[in-house]
């Protein structure tokens, strides 16, 4: 057997203590002599799996008790829907900081429910940087303001906050879900996909302000509304078993191996650290995002040439760093570094990296 270092920015790779371990559960999970992936979602054994999970993020993230915690479906892109259709509802306008794809694409689905405004955007150096913005911008009454914090496509991060004041802030984190603390309590909501950080595809994280719930819009579908899935404990319908255990297995691998969400960011900033030096000292690869707003998570780069990007792609593939392809809206290389990469996956893609400015120089 042989594993390659996946660069994927989603799904990406997981912790191969936990891939074993579901490996070992698959058949007979503890004695019940099932898989998780075929007991009841209403039995004891999975109702165990699902309370861990969550005191394990409250736990991790020190979610204060006024919040509740949703396992949820429909992918982050359900919630770009959703969003507007909880939370857009009394004076109907919500503000939005467009820093890439995927705050586009929430904007133009809150547009469809009532008045929401770009307040600030970095379209016009393709999403290199965060827009700086000032309490002033956001619109009085503003129902939310809404942002993504770290750009998984274009590689930028809020280091700081937009100064909201005492509206309420919606982030999606999908990208950089449990990678560093996060104060939650400055937030209306957060929630994340699980799939690029924490576990398979088919989860929604989604962690909310209790007093924000029950004032969902009439035209709202059931399964879209908070209020709805919070009552039922995330059991209003089946929810995506599987996928919860997994995560459960990946917050206690981060638990067992980090300690906490800082010991956890220093073994990013380590990580992030070795390719970002790289980089810059690199005559031919060089970081495409502002250095103030760099990611730990995602990093784009190119070389000036189509030709050598493509090059660089297809042998970084042959030699085991594979998915270093830049999303198709950027081009170039993205390496997503995700908590589960390991340091020496960066450690080596760097030598290759280095071996091969030196043959094509
Ligand atoms: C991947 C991603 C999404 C979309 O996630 P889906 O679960 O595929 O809908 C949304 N936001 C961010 C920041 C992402 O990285």
């Amino acid at each position: 057997m042989s594993r390659v270092y996946n660069f994927s920015a989603g799904p990406s790779t997981l912790p191969v203590s936990v891939l074993k371990k579901a490996g070992a559960e698959i058949l007979d999970y503890k004695g019940s002599g099932q898989s998780v992936m075929e007991m009841s979602h209403r039995s004891k054994v999975f109702d165990d799996i699902i309370k861990e999970a969550e005191a394990l993020m409250r736990e991790l993230y020190k979610i204060p008790e006024k919040y509740k915690v949703l396992f949820l479906q429909g992918g982050a892109s359900a919630q770009f829907s959703a969003i507007p259709l909880n939370f857009m509802t009394k004076n109907k306008k919500a503000d939005y900081i467009i820093t890439g794809q995927w705050a586009k694409k929430a904007f133009a689905e809150a547009r469809k429910y009532g008045d929401a405004k770009a307040v600030a955007s970095s379209e016009d150096k393709t999403f290199s940087y965060i827009p700086k913005t000032k309490a002033e911008d956001f619109r009085e009454g503003a129902d939310y303001v809404y942002i993504c914090m770290n750009n998984t496509i274009y590689g930028t991060v809020y280091k700081e906050l937009p100064p909201v004041g005492d509206k309420v802030l919606i982030a999606d984190i999908s990208s950089c879900a449990l990678s560093e603390p996060l104060d939650i309590s400055r937030f209306g909501m957060v929630y994340f996909g699980a799939q690029k950080n924490v576990a398979p595809a088919g989860l929604v994280v989604a962690i909310i302000r209790e007093d924000l719930l029950g004032a969902a819009a009439d035209i709202c579908p059931v399964m879209m509304n908070y209020k709805v899935q919070a009552d039922a404990d995330s059991l209003y319908n089946t929810p995506p078993c599987w996928t919860i255990y997994i995560c459960k297995l990946v917050l206690e691998w981060i638990k067992e191996t980090f300690g906490d969400l800082s010991g956890l960011k220093e073994h990013n900033e380590k990580k992030a650290a070795v390719l970002y030096d790289f980089l810059d000292s690199s005559k031919m690869f060089r970081g495409t995002v502002v250095k103030e707003d760099r990611s730990l998570m995602n990093v784009p780069f190119v070389t000036d040439s189509e030709e050598l990007n493509a090059k660089f792609i297809k042998e970084a593939a042959a030699a085991g760093f594979v998915n270093l392809k830049g999303h198709r809206s950027v081009g170039g290389m993205r390496a997503s570094i995700y908590n589960a990469m390991p340091i020496d996956g960066v450690k080596e893609l760097v030598s290759f990296m280095e071996k091969f400015e030196k043959e094509n120089a």
